[in-house]
């Protein structure tokens, strides 16, 4: 079982397990916290998506009303246009001609009177009045624009003060049959009917709607300031004229304020299209307050997630250390440092089928102290036992490939195994080894070994008690031969070498 162990901790150290352990839950963290991060954005995406729409949907509906209101009342610029020509209107009436100009779209609440000037400019004709004030209107951008170009169609002013009140103008031009220049029909918007109409919808107060002309000027926005209304946008960039088409949107400042909003072009093409804005911060507070408490949650998991992987990390190693400290214990001879016999038979099983495998000898040495009995008995069992140290020591100085392996196999016995050693070679390590041991001791104590040798390339079914016993023949031979000498075992039957 033991043995299983030690296989287990040679193929996958405990150590990496620890650190494996760390980067398996950093590489966690790592992954979650990026599938966290794609959740959010598409979340962010999918908020500024809906906001759009929305600004879309709110910004497109401002100015189908405004167009439809636009188009109602340049329906009656047309038919005054038109009626002008008529041969009769010069022959009835004031109020008769009156009912025949005029329709009911003219009194609604948010509209100017119609007025109709000559082609001096000068007041002739006015809805709300049977007899008007003279006045002269030739140097208007509304009246010039038609006497100095036949096609302008329906032309939108800027926003200006009309009658007393803040409007847009809208004319159209008078033609006779011939296409000559004969007067304009002009009539207005009041700003309180964008006021109106802003004050229906349910609106944050930082929320912006811009009411442009195709030029880009400014012709309403709310919140109302007087000083923006008139002005150019096509100077801005976001603005300009080839920039912001239908339906389109941009983020970023705006031309009034410096807070970022979302601004969303109404669809369609009229004469005034709408532009619907909206505070990033408002756009984004749902997602934030979300992202916010997603991301606390995902890094209190990280957190505890890598600290317990810490802490169990820790745990881990101390166990290894624990483990490699009580291995080494079980393997470990006591008294000389040397293995045991229970690692020794492991490794020479190991080493065994090793030779086999790869056909290569394998040398051992039973090495025996010398009339040891008595030097026990003379010295006493702890004088004894520093001889046993001593030479282990001896031993361990002269065996140190790697590979080999020194171990105390019972009592004063001690045994080498040398891998791929040959019989030749076992002999000079043996030798060096008892050499040692003569030299190490004073002459007074004076205590030898004996060695015996047996090296042997394994042929298939061998078992290694054939090495080992040969080994120990080896020995008493050396014993019998007067101790305090190596012999090597002859094997004539076995791949014996040297
Ligand atoms: P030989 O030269 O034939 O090997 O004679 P020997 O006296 O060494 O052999 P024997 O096997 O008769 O005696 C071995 C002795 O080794 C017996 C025992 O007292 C002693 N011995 C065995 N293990 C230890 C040990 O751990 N410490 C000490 N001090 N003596 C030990
Ligand atoms: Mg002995
Ligand atoms: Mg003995």
């Amino acid at each position: 079982m033991l043995s299983g162990l030690r296989d287990v901790t040679a193929r996958w150290p405990r150590r990496i397990s620890a650190k494996l352990l760390i980067i398996s839950s950093v590489v966690a963290v790592i992954g979650f916290s990026a599938i966290c991060v794609n959740v959010m954005l598409d979340m962010r995406h999918g908020e500024e998506a809906l906001a759009r729409q929305t600004l879309e949907n709110l910004a497109t509906s401002i100015d189908a009303d405004i167009s439809r209101n636009i188009e109602i009342y340049d329906l009656s610029l047309r038919a005054v246009a038109n009626n002008m020509l008529l041969p009769e209107i010069a022959a009835v009436s004031k109020p008769v001609r009156h009912l025949i100009l005029f329709d009911h779209a003219t009194t609604a609440k948010h509209f100017g009177a119609i007025q109709v000037f000559d082609a001096e400019g000068r007041l002739t004709i006015d809805a709300s009045s049977l007899d008007p004030l003279p006045e002269n209107r030739g140097e208007e951008d509304y009246f010039k624009v038609h006497r100095d170009n036949p096609g302008a169609g329906l032309f939108i002013s800027r926003p200006m003060l009309f009658r007393g009140a803040y409007s847009i103008v809208l004319s159209r031009r008078i033609s006779d049959t011939d296409g000559g220049f004969i007067g304009v029909v002009a009539g207005s918007i009041r700003f309180s009917y964008f006021h109106e109409l802003f004050e229906r919808l349910s609106l944050d107060p930082e929320d912006t709607i811009t009411v442009l002309k195709r030029d880009r000027t400014i012709m309403m926005r709310r919140p109302f300031d007087l000083d923006i209304i008139g002005k150019n946008l096509s100077v801005l960039q976001a603005w300009r004229a080839d920039n912001l088409p239908a339906g389109s949107s941009y983020s970023g400042q705006g031309p009034v304020d410096p807070t970022p909003r979302l601004y969303v072009r109404s669809n369609g093409n009229n004469s005034l299209f709408v532009v619907a804005g909206k505070p990033l911060t408002a756009v984004f507070a749902l997602w934030q307050r979300e992202a916010l408490r997603i991301g606390a949650v995902v890094l209190a998991l990280a957190l505890f997630l890598l600290g317990s992987s810490i802490v169990l990390a820790r745990e881990i190693g101390r166990r290894a250390n624990a483990e490699s400290r009580l291995e080494e214990m079980a393997t470990t001879d006591a008294l000389t440092g040397l293995k045991n016999r229970r690692k020794f038979d492991d490794v020479i099983e190991s080493e065994w089928r090793r030779a086999m495998r790869q056909k290569t000898p394998i040398a051992l040495l039973m090495i025996d102290a010398d009339h040891f009995k008595s030097y026990n008995d003379t010295f006493g069992h702890q004088a004894g036992d520093q001889v046993l140290v001593g030479i282990a020591i001896c031993i361990s100085d002269s065996v140190r490939r790697a590979g080999d392996c020194a171990a105390r196999y019972g009592g004063e016995e001690f045994a080498v195994l040398l891998p791929n050693t040959s019989a030749a070679d076992a002999f000079k390590v043996a030798e060096a080894i008892r050499g040692k041991v003569q030299g190490w001791s004073d002459d007074e104590t004076s205590s030898t070994v004996s060695c015996g040798i047996a090296s042997l390339v394994p042929a298939i079914g061998m078992d290694w008690s054939i090495l080992v016993s040969a080994a120990d023949k080896a020995l008493y031979a050396a014993k019998a031969g007067g101790r305090n000498q190596s012999v090597v075992a002859s094997l004539p039957k076995l791949s014996l070498v040297a």
